[in-house]
Formats: structure tokens, C-alpha cells, sequence
């Protein structure tokens, strides 16, 4: 790249390096000193640039008012395990296509699209569950516009469907409720309704303001109340997008194929992709080759909130990563070659985070809430710790626990404190491993007390000691 950008061949680099004592290989990252050590040798001037320079500076506010077109909703299916949150997106899917798509076989992309009697589409993510959900957002890609929150009319509320609702709510994306297996003879919606006021959710027939849909993805009972209830949502929210400029997306299923290469799903968010564009998703650079819909058609362009399936990239990009088309394939090159540096340095430089760096990267961000995320061994000391947390506060910021539960630390916990910048406090209870591992990589601060006390007292000392002192 630098050698790209002297106009020197890669090979005379090396060599010179390998003459400083440094012996490199062409592809290799050097450091700053070093590489204006290597310019200033070569005999060209050194210009700093700054990483805005060089990056792609996203404006999501760049578009003007009048170039924006109303967009279809994108979806996300959760709720606990078994509640039938496969069988409902399978459903959906079925239905409409029954309902006369025309041609096409259905191909599982990662997401698909829905067209509805009054012409309206909605877009369904079909990775459900608030994992995926949590992990795009902890990478940037807030790319869902509505949730439905499954939950079994016989079964109620579990601790996952409280884990996505309390994702949902981190995230601040409006959910629907869909009531689900009301053909079964134990299933008793009211009880479903009434668990979920415990959880500060008031569903219409309670009075509140969150749509809720009884349905059996079974039966395929009242489905189509439920996209009803998903337009009428996305008519509140008035989705739009410029769709006439250069494409941006977000990632949302990328792999390996032995025949295709390299394919990534990728739902756009503005702009319109189309057949030949340049781009970078992260720190790959591509050139799209052919684009895949989810009835396995081939197309030539992509509007907003639309997804397809993108051939032509240099590698597997990341669940999550923004995709950019750019001007041409030097730029491609370039972004995508920085990107993979901050990447290999961060790899490299990671430290443990703490209460203090995590609270110093909110400050920055001059927030107003100190998130946390807290797990304990028994409900009890878990309600204590939440109510002495919540007294925490004074006129700048206040601590706001996004989740707490009964429990050892897990993955789910740790990609919900990664993507909204938030600690972890554990009470009697440690992480799995697989948590410790994630939360090291995105520098997630984990701390374990056996004493309540010295819990808020080191959440106050956090907060305190960046903004004086706590009422
Ligand atoms: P997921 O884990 O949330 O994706 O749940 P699945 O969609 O895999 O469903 C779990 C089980 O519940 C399967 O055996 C489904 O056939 C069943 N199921 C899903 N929806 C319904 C429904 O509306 N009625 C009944 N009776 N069973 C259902």
C-alpha cells in the first residue's frame, strides 16, 4: 500500500527495510515511525493524514429531506427457545408465497422479503433471536426497525424471552408481541399479557400502547393480523431512505461457498446497490459481481431495505460490517487494507477493561446513563443489588441496569454490555469461559464482588471520580 502510494516497488521496500534490521514480508503491517522513516529514505515528503483521512466518514444524516423515499420495515424475530420463532418466519414466508409471489424457488439467504396485499413490503431477518440482534449492533449495524417478541401462549414469559426484552429495549427499537400456539389447550394469553405488565410492557388490551397479536405459526392462524400490526408500526415510525446515490448496507450473513466464493447477505440501508459497484464491507474490498434475491433470481439492483446476496468480495466479512460502495478500487483497497490494520493492532494491544476506562469512553460520548448489565446466584440479592444501583446518581448521570438475572456471566450477557458500552457486574457468580473470551475482545470490564456494598461503592467511585461527587 505505501509502496502503492510512492510509486515504488513493494520488493525495493522490503529490501530497505531489511537493511534498518527489519526483516518484513511485502503484506506486512510497520509502524508509523517506520514507515516515514521509509518514505523520507525513498526521497518523497511525509503528509500526516488523520484517520478520518483515510476511513470512510459515514454522515447518516448527509441525505436531504426531499431525496428520502419511504422504505419497508426490517424485522427481527425473538423470544425463547421453542416459542416458535423458526416456525413463525417459516409461516410468514410460506404464506405469502402461496399468496401468489410469482417464479422462484425459496433460497435461505438470511433474510427475506414479504410482500403484502396492499402492496406494502416488509423485510424479516432470518437469524432470529437477540444474540444476532446484539452482536450487529455491537458492531454498528443497527439495521432492525421492529421487533416481534414470540412468546408461547402455554409456556409465558422464560428467561430468554426477558433477555430479548431487555435487548429490545437497550437497543430502543418498538416491538409487537405475537402470542403464539394459541391453538394449543393449555395456552392462556391473558397470563401472557399480564407477566409482561412485571416487565413494563402494556400490551393494547392492557391499556397500553404495544401491539399484541394471538397467533398459532402452526395453524397459520392470524398471520396476517400480525404483518398488519408490523405496517401499521412501520407507518408510525416513517421509515425512509435516499435510494439515488452510492450504496450502504449492513452484512447480516456472510460464508465460505466451496463453488461461489466468498458470499455475504447484505441488507442495503440507503442508496441502491447495483451489478459492478466497488466497495469495502469492513475490512474487505469487493466488486459486486452478481446479486442473488431470496427467491434465488438474479438482480441487477437493490433499493433500500431490500436483501440480497452479494457475489464478488475479496473475503468473509463479519455479521454486522457496513458495506460501502466507493468511487474505485484503489480506495477499496486502501480502506479495507487500514481497517485490517486497526483490526491486527487492536488484536495485538488489548488490555483489560475496567470501570474507569469503560466510564472514560462514556464520558467522551457525554452520555447521561452509566449502563450496566448484573448477574447474581439468587433472585434476591439480584432485586437488592438493582434497587441500590438505581439510587445511584446525581444531576449529570445515573446508573441504568439493562439487564439483570439469576446466573453465571454468559455470551449473550457480554454482547449486550459490548454493544451498549456497558460493565459487568457479577455477585457470587463468574463468566463461562466463552464469555471471558468475548469480553477480553471488546474490551467488556467484568467485576466480581461477594459484598453489596463494595459493588455500589466501586459503581459510585467509577462514577464519581469522572464527575464529583454522588448525592
Ligand atoms: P424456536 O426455537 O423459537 O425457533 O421454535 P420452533 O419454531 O422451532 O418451534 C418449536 C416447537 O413448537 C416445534 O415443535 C413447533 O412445531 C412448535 N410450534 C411452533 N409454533 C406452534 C404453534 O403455533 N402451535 C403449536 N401447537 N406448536 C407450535
Amino acid at each position: 500500500e505505501l509502496a502503492i502510494r510512492m510509486a515504488e516497488r513493494g520488493a525495493d521496500l522490503v529490501k530497505a527495510l531489511f537493511k534498518m534490521g527489519m526483516p518484513v514480508t511485502v503484506n506486512q503491517s510497520i509502524d508509523q515511525d517506520t514507515a516515514e522513516l521509509l518514505v523520507t529514505e525513498f526521497g518523497h515528503n511525509i503528509k500526516r493524514v488523520s484517520e478520518s483521512d483515510v476511513d470512510i466518514q459515514t454522515d447518516h444524516d448527509v441525505d436531504a429531506p426531499e431525496t428520502l423515499k419511504p422504505r419497508p420495515p426490517v424485522v427481527t424475530i425473538m423470544g425463547h427457545v421453542d416459542h416458535g420463532k423458526t416456525s413463525l418466519l417459516d409461516a410468514i414466508r410460506g404464506a405469502n408465497v402461496v399468496s401468489g409471489e410469482a417464479g422462484g424457488i425459496t433460497q435461505h439467504i438470511g433474510a427475506y422479503q414479504v410482500t403484502l396485499p396492499s402492496k406494502d413490503k416488509i423485510t424479516f431477518l432470518d437469524t432470529p433471536g437477540h444474540e444476532a440482534f446484539t452482536e450487529m449492533r455491537a458492531r454498528g449495524a443497527n439495521v432492525t426497525d421492529i421487533v416481534i417478541l414470540v412468546v408461547a401462549a402455554d409456556d409465558g414469559l422464560r428467561p430468554q424471552t426477558i433477555e430479548a426484552i431487555n435487548h429490545t429495549k437497550a437497543a430502543g427499537v418498538p416491538m409487537i408481541v405475537a402470542i403464539n400456539k394459541i391453538d394449543k389447550s393449555g395456552a392462556n394469553p391473558q397470563k401472557v399479557r399480564e407477566e409482561l405488565l412485571q416487565h413494563e410492557i402494556v400490551v393494547e388490551e392492557m391499556g397500553g400502547e404495544v401491539q399484541d397479536v394471538e397467533v398459532s405459526a402452526l395453524k397459520k392462524t392470524n398471520l396476517d393480523k400480525l404483518l398488519e400490526a408490523i405496517s401499521l408500526q412501520a407507518e408510525i415510525l416513517e421509515l425512509k431512505a435516499n435510494p439515488d446515490r452510492a450504496a450502504e448496507g449492513a452484512v447480516v450473513e456472510a460464508k465460505l461457498d466451496k463453488g461461489r466464493g466468498p458470499l455475504a447477505t447484505v441488507l442495503v440501508q440507503r442508496g441502491t446497490l447495483k451489478v459492478g459497484d466497488i466497495f469495502v464491507a469492513g475490512p474487505i474490498s469487493g466488486k459486486v459481481r452478481a446479486m442473488i434475491d431470496d427467491h434465488g433470481r438474479q438482480v441487477k439492483e437493490a433499493g433500500p431495505s431490500f436483501p440480497v446476496e452479494v457475489l464478488g468480495l475479496s473475503g468473509v466479512p463479519s455479521a454486522g460490517d457496513t458495506l460501502t460502495v466507493v468511487e474505485n478500487e484503489a480506495r477499496a483497497r486502501e480502506v479495507a487494507a487500514y481497517r485490517q490494520g486497526v483490526i491486527d493492532r487492536k488484536r495485538t494491544t488489548s488490555a483489560p477493561a475496567s470501570f474507569d476506562t469503560m466510564f472514560s469512553a462514556l464520558k467522551e460520548k457525554q452520555a447521561v446513563e452509566f449502563p450496566l448489565v448484573i448477574k447474581g446466584d439468587v433472585q434476591g440479592s439480584v432485586e437488592a443489588i438493582v434497587n441500590a444501583v438505581n439510587k445511584i446518581s446525581n444531576e449529570d448521570i445515573r446508573a441504568r441496569v439493562l439487564h439483570a438475572g439469576v446466573g453465571g456471566i454468559t455470551e449473550s450477557d457480554v454482547i449486550l454490555a459490548g454493544a451498549s458500552g456497558a460493565p459487568i457486574i457479577g455477585f457470587n457468580v463468574r463468566a463461562n469461559a466463552k464469555a471471558r473470551e468475548i469480553a477480553e475482545r471488546q474490551g467488556v470490564a467484568m467485576q466480581y464482588y461477594d459484598v453489596i456494598y463494595d459493588l455500589t461503592d466501586a459503581v459510585k467511585s467509577a462514577m464519581a471520580g469522572k464527575i464529583g461527587p454522588l448525592i
